[in-house]
């Protein structure tokens, strides 16, 4: 038996450990509720409170920390769209001549430049009279996207993303603030050089009793504002439910799950699609440059606008209740990209969300506490048997239903994909424990992460 010191010393190794891998409390928990009350202080939110000894299961107990965000419609006055405006054409003016200055740069030197480097130019670009309107807007927004840059940068050479481009004013504009640039008070957000603080719809609860470290500020194409609050967010994990799915991408329907699930797309996104397609038709018959085309030219980037929106609640909302019922979520590799050769599929995938619907499984799965693993997109989940194994030399796209050879069990096609994908994900999660324990090695007190690891924990898109 362990004394005290050494459970001590075993939980800071363990709170060492999980710190490298974003995760806190990385320990099973009799022994975190034992030292919970001896050495930590209950926490603000009383989550520390609610262990109880009937939950002194084998399962690792942890909270993931991770960056959250919340997003809101809101309404600026006059004033303050005024201010924001100014701002956001501020913040596009250094964003590009640092860009173009970092273009000028690399040509002649080969060198890059660095964030405190931009930092020294602004400074004396705003000295400057041609740009000394600069310095009217608040300077925190400007050093952000001086940031922001740099990480584009950092993404660009290690090939995570592509070249940054310059910003123009026809799409999109943000502005970032941190720190000294805003007041989070009394559930108020006020920013630098505003009287007031901004009109927010709330639609849901924000952590409580906490600043976020960032607000960001945006008008899109058709002129909807928003603000995004980041917050570090403790996220519990959802206790286990002793199912696990497979899922196959649909044709059809959205999905497929291997219990027998059909998950469509969802009815109001259709008629939202129909409505567009008439707005299209009716843009195409005005005059252009008439005004009667603007306004058809307005209704059809709106209806695009809130087709993306339901898509997103959608996407969010599935991939959430998909992560709270199973406890190991297996997927096809699709490789999207490599998938334009059949045209019907590829449409069917970038339409419908796939592609960002198994991100948010990946990393909710993660947040949760669920395990996420990827089938390889070589394996034949459509041809194979789920009932005996036999595999097909021949499955058409066209044919739904197919009847084994072997053992004559009818299947629907998908479905028998999504049997076949959970199996297959099962034998991959073996595999890699590195011997035969199955799926259960969940059960077992190991980490319950297989390729979530690969994820920074840390996001600042996610949501839901
Ligand atoms: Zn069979």
């Amino acid at each position: 038996m362990m004394n005290d010191a050494q459970r001590l010393t075993e939980y800071q190794r363990g709170l060492a450990e999980s710190r490298r891998h974003k995760l806190r409390y990385r320990l099973d928990l009799p022994v975190f509720a034992a030292l919970h009350h001896k050495f930590l202080k209950p926490r603000p939110s009383g989550r520390g409170e609610r262990l109880e000894p009937l939950d002194l299961k084998l399962r690792i107990w942890y909270t993931v920390l991770v960056k959250r965000a919340f997003r809101f419609r809101f309404y600026p006055t006059e004033e303050q769209s005024v201010e924001l405006n100014r701002t956001f054409g501020c913040v596009r003016v250094v964003w590009n001549q640092t860009l173009a200055e970092r273009h000028k740069t690399y040509s002649t030197t080969g060198k890059g430049i660095s964030y405190p480097e931009t930092d020294k130019n602004l400074t004396a670009l705003k000295r400057t009279p041609e740009y000394n309107f600069l310095s009217e807007v608040s300077s925190v927004p400007l050093q952000q996207t001086l940031r922001h840059q740099a990480v584009a940068f950092t993404n660009f050479f290690a090939k995570r993303a592509r070249y940054p481009r310059f910003k123009s004013r026809f799409e999109k504009q943000s502005a970032t603030y941190t720190g000294r640039g805003f007041t989070f008070r009394d559930g108020n957000v006020k920013l630098a050089k505003m009287k007031e603080p901004l009109d927010v719809r709330w639609s849901r609860d924000v952590p409580k009793d906490q600043m976020p470290s960032s607000v960001t500020v945006s008008r899109d194409a058709t002129n909807r504002w928003h603000v995004s609050l980041l917050f570090d967010d403790d996220i519990e994990p959802f206790p286990w439910s002793g199912n696990d799915i497979g899922i196959d991408l649909g044709l059809k329907s959205f999905a497929v799950l291997s219990d027998g699930t059909v998950i469509d797309h969802p009815n109001l996104l259709r008629k939202k699609e129909k409505r567009l397609a008439r707005y299209q038709r009716i843009m195409a018959k005005r005059v252009k440059g008439s005004n009667r085309r603007k306004k058809a030219k307005q209704k059809v980037a709106r209806t695009h606008a809130s087709i993306k929106d339901s898509r997103k609640d959608f996407l969010h909302k599935t991939s959430t209740d998909i992560v709270r019922q199973y406890d190991v979520i297996a997927v096809e590799d699709l490789a999207v990209k490599n998938m334009v050769r059949n045209h019907k599929l590829a449409k069917s995938i970038s339409d419908s969300g796939w592609g960002e619907f198994r991100s948010q499984l990946e990393y909710k799965a993660e947040w949760y506490g669920k395990t996420f693993v990827v089938v390889d997109r070589f394996y034949p989940s459509s041809k194979t048997c789920s009932e005996c194994g036999y595999l097909l030399k021949e499955l058409s796209l066209g044919t739904r239903r197919w009847t084994c050879p072997s053992c004559r069990t009818l299947h629907d096609r998908d479905m028998n994909a999504a049997k076949n994908i959970i199996a297959e994900g099962h034998s991959a999660l073996r595999r890699n424990s590195g011997e035969a324990r199955g799926a259960d090695v969940r059960h077992m007190g190991e980490t319950p992460v297989l390729s979530a690891m690969k994820r920074e924990p840390i996001r600042a898109g996610g949501s839901g």
